[in-house]
């Protein structure tokens, strides 16, 4: 009997419940926590089979291995906030469970995209016999799973990988982000970052801009930025000679941004306001909408992908390996926009994997050091279908022409 306690029932964490929900063949008992107990119930008023659920505020170590003590949980989903993880993380080694989760762990203070923290648990967890899988959400996640799919599938070398993403969806509002408002502001305006020959080139953020051919989208503004799954490509795609993470934004998207940056609001650090410490970018977070509340109206569509160059056979080759997901679709099935969809549905086969034995071996892990088959023919049969197309060089010519 396999038993799962997903941590955080927020806007991705209600697709986990409700996707697990819905396979009661692999997850015989779902527990959801959260740190307010309401989140929890509406996301099991939504699931259409019965759940546990739970409070939890998951920066105490304590209380939960207390709540792992009491649910015997097989596996841990962290679908709280970065800044939970390690807690997580050291709650699931002292319980003895496994862990997973779909964001690499933020220290509050400081916007730094890093494994640093979470690798260095790799002895402790394969001490224990445990099993800790990192970024099993869409990017990262479905993206490593696309380039370990290449490498194992597709290429006999790996040179080059853009690793490309565009929300073409539309949620009528203003100024809003597709998830947590303060983890997605604290990612786009850090510095950009690449990796190229060896070396991280850091650039200016949203410095870097080229216009890219998304399937079933068509051509749009794509802005470099730097994504925490290029550190793990790096690390394990051997011969990769540049990686480099692309993002859509649009032109109200950027507006806005650069406004609340020169004024202050994005900052991290805090202000004194009337004899009280506030930090503008948590206060900004509670006047943007939450990204659930965005999931109505939402029109549209994602497109993210994977375009590698390398070599089979001796010969250049160019692939690209890519979802597209429509936002009223994921919206009628689950009540959840396409931005949630996308990263909840990845931990349900990250999961299954784990529980058939398909991804095994205990120690601290990235996606993409697993067998990348079987994750993709479940994750396709869960409702992100997924695609590999042949690129020509003339297709994708402004991405290719970029100098970098
Ligand atoms: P939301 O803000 O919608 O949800 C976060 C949830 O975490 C909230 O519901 C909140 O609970 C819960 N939470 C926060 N702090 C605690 C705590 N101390 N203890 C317990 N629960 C807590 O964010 P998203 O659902 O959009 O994002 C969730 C995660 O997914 C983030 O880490 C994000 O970075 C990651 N992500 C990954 C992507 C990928 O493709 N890999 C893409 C998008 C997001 P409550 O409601 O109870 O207060």
């Amino acid at each position: 009997m396999n038993r799962v306690l997903i941590i955080g029932a927020g806007a991705a964490g209600s697709v986990v419940a409700q996707k697990c929900a819905l396979d009661r063949k692999t997850f015989q008992h779902i527990t959801l926590a959260s740190r307010r107990l309401e989140s929890c119930q509406r996301v099991a008023a939504l699931c259409q089979s019965e759940i546990d659920i739970a409070e939890l505020d998951a920066d105490k170590v304590a209380d939960t291995v207390a709540l792992i003590n009491k649910v015997r949980p097989d596996l841990v989903i962290n679908m709280a906030l970065p800044y939970q993880d390690l807690p997580v993380m050291d709650a699931c080694l002292e319980a003895g469970v496994h862990y997973m989760d779909t964001a690499n762990y933020e220290p509050r203070d400081k916007a730094e995209f890093s494994y640093k923290w979470q690798w260095p648990y790799h002895e402790r967890f394969r001490e224990k016999g445990l099993t800790a899988i990192l970024g099993c959400g869409f990017d990262p996640g479905v993206t490593n799973i696309f380039c370990a799919y290449a490498q194992q599938n597709l290429f006999d070398t790996i040179e080059y990988i853009d690793i490309v993403d565009c929300n073409a969806g539309d949620h009528g509002k203003a100024f809003a982000t597709n998830f947590n408002p303060e983890i997605n502001l604290r990612e786009v305006t850090q510095n950009g970052k690449y990796w190229k020959e060896g070396h991280w080139i850091t650039i200016p953020p949203l410095s870097i801009k080229t216009m890219i051919d998304y399937p079933e989208v068509g051509p749009r503004a794509s802005y470099l930025l730097y994504h925490e799954e290029e550190e793990s490509l790096v690390r394990n795609i051997p011969g990769l000679k540049q990686i480099r993470f692309w993002m859509t934004f649009g032109e109200a998207y950027i507006k806005h941004l650069e406004v609340l940056t020169n004024v202050g609001m994005t900052r991290i650090d805090p202000v004194m306001y009337k004899g009280h410490p506030v930090i503008p970018m948590e206060f900004l977070k509670e006047l943007l909408p939450v990204p659930s509340s965005l999931a109505e109206d939402y029109t549209g569509k994602t497109s993210i992908g994977c375009i590698v160059r390398g070599t089979k056979d001796g010969r250049q080759n160019i692939k690209m390996l890519y979802n597209v997901c429509d936002h009223a679709e994921t919206f009628r099935e689950v009540s959840a926009q396409a931005v949630s969809y996308t990263t909840g549905v990845p931990p349900v086969s990250g999961a299954k994997m784990l529980f058939t034995g398909a991804w095994n071996g205990p120690g601290v892990f990235n996606v993409e050091q697993f067998p990348a088959r079987p994750f993709l023919e479940d994750v396709a049969k869960r409702g992100l279908p997924w695609h590999v197309i042949d690129v020509d060089t003339a297709d994708q010519e402004p991405l290719f022409a970029v100098e970098t």
